[in-house]
């Protein structure tokens, strides 16, 4: 009885195409919407934080020295109020998922040693600044307080 319940079903189904597809040869095409996973132009980032900051799960973390963005994607739950977050906009949530691996890993993105060549002339150039401002208040500072001193005398 049951047989027969099932059999027009079964005899449909040998004519359809299968409903599986044969990945990984066949790629997937991923539907509008999906968010697969955050991934960032490095290069772009200006490792503000604010993408860690936002983040519900910590699942970033951001070094500025080391000029690194990373990614915990076992803690990552694909909200992307990361990529909402980013003034930068150099988060992206990219269709598709990771190669799957045999170990829980973060994944580091580093800045290329260009960029980080240019940030360190930066800091420099502003810390330059700093001093030269800094020195010039404290000129201008002995030089206002020293006629005081002379009305004294
Ligand atoms: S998508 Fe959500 S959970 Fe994942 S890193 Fe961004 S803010 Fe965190
Ligand atoms: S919010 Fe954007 S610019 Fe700021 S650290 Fe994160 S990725 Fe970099």
């Amino acid at each position: 009885m049951a047989l027969m319940k099932y059999a027009p079903q079964a005899l449909k189904n040998l004519f359809m195409k299968p409903a599986t597809k044969k990945y990984p040869l066949e790629k997937p095409v991923y539907p509008d919407g999906s968010r697969g996973h955050v991934t960032i132009s490095i290069d772009e980032c200006i490792s503000c934080g604010m993408c860690a900051r936002a983040c519900p799960n910590g699942a970033l973390k951001v070094d500025r020295n080391a000029g690194t963005w990373t990614i915990d994607r076992f803690d990552c739950i694909a909200c992307g109020y990361c990529v909402l977050k980013c003034p930068k906009k150099c988060l992206f949530m990219e269709k598709g998922y990771q190669t799957p691996g045999p170990e829980k890993k973060e994944e580091t993105f580093t800045k290329s040693p260009e960029v980080l060549a240019a940030e360190e002339e930066k800091r420099k150039e502003a810390a330059r600044k700093a001093a030269e401002a800094k020195a010039a208040m404290a000129a201008k500072a002995a030089g206002e307080s020293k006629p005081a001193e002379e009305k004294k005398d």
